[in-house]
């Protein structure tokens, strides 16, 4: 979908409206509060705001509670209309190495970039997984630095000087990350705080299901107890300049981390480790829909 197509799809803001609450209720409107829909009523007196009349769900007074379209959204207590949230989200959407909170200033003609910046953070919570599948298939695992001096860009990763840092624990002033990418598919990848066996493993044995057929990884040391946990592991030696062994390699997670540090250093210039697993959620959301017709709608009802 185009910009203009999308703009075409909703023209006005209860077009936006209309499609938001489908895709956030697809099995009609829900109460926040106690997620019952028989309990909910439309309240005639104003559009799109409904009630639900329910003894658990009231405030104080009595009287029923009164919700929106946007209560508990990512869209609430905004002065930004739904056709403004809607083309962010799809800039978003099809920017590759992402889009920065300035371009999307200069996009909505808002005076403050703080409010595009805002903008941007609400709709990246919106792209984290809360209930991801298990990998299956071939899994390639590795990890990566983010952050550091442009002049140590040139080492083994993009944008990652040295890999590992001694005793396991990174390097210095740079922020560890783990990934792990199905052959087929998705994508999953975390902040890490250490880059040692028990954290790798214990991402490993969380994003990626007992009956892959193989995990890939290089030689690092962390990934040696996977053939002990029950993983078809195999590793290439990248220190012996081996890349690729058959089936065995990490070419498809590098390319993955060559376009998310492209992003990270091109687009955002520099992300803290505090909002770091935001684009995190952004880039991987991205991947994983890559093919998805309906990523507009997918990322909607995460909102
Ligand atoms: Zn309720």
């Amino acid at each position: 979908m185009t910009l203009r197509q999308l703009m075409a799809t909703f023209p006005t803001d209860d077009d936006c409206r209309r499609f938001l609450v489908g895709r956030r209720w697809p099995d009609g409107v829900r109460c926040p509060r106690c997620g019952k829909t028989e309990t909910v009523y439309t309240l005639q007196t104003r559009p799109w705001h409904w009630e639900c009349p329910k003894k658990m769900c009231r405030k104080g007074k009595g009287t029923a509670y009164r919700f929106s379209r946007i209560s508990g959204t990512v869209f609430e207590n905004t002065k930004y209309p739904l056709k403004t949230w809607f083309e962010v989200l799809w800039q978003m959407l099809n920017s590759k190495k992402g889009v920065s909170a300035l371009q999307i200033q200069r996009q909505i003609g808002s005076k403050s970039y703080q409010t595009a910046w805002y903008m941007c953070h609400r709709l990246r919570a919106a792209m984290q997984d809360p209930d991801f599948r298990q990998l299956m298939g071939i899994v390639e695992i590795d990890e990566t630095f983010i952050g550091g001096k442009a002049k140590n860009r040139h080492g083994r990763g993009i944008g990652g000087g040295k890999k590992k840092g001694e005793g396991g624990t990174g390097v210095a002033g740079k922020i560890a990350v783990i990934g792990a990418i199905s052959r087929k598919g998705n994508v999953v990848c975390q902040m890490i705080e250490k880059v040692d066996a028990p954290t790798l493993e214990g991402f490993v044995q969380e994003v990626v299901s007992n009956r892959v057929s193989l995990v890939a990884t290089d030689e690092y040391v962390g990934y040696k107890n996977l053939n002990r946990a029950g993983f078809p592991h195999e590793t290439v030696s990248h220190t012996q300049g081996e890349y690729v062994r058959g089936e065995v390699h990490t070419a498809n997670l590098d390319s993955f981390w060559a376009l998310l540090k492209r992003g990270i250093i091109g687009t955002y210039h520099n992300v803290s480790k505090k909002y770091l697993p935001l684009y995190l959620a952004e880039f991987q959301f991205r991947h994983n829909n890559r093919e998805n017709p309906d990523i507009f709608g997918e990322a909607i009802a995460g909102c």
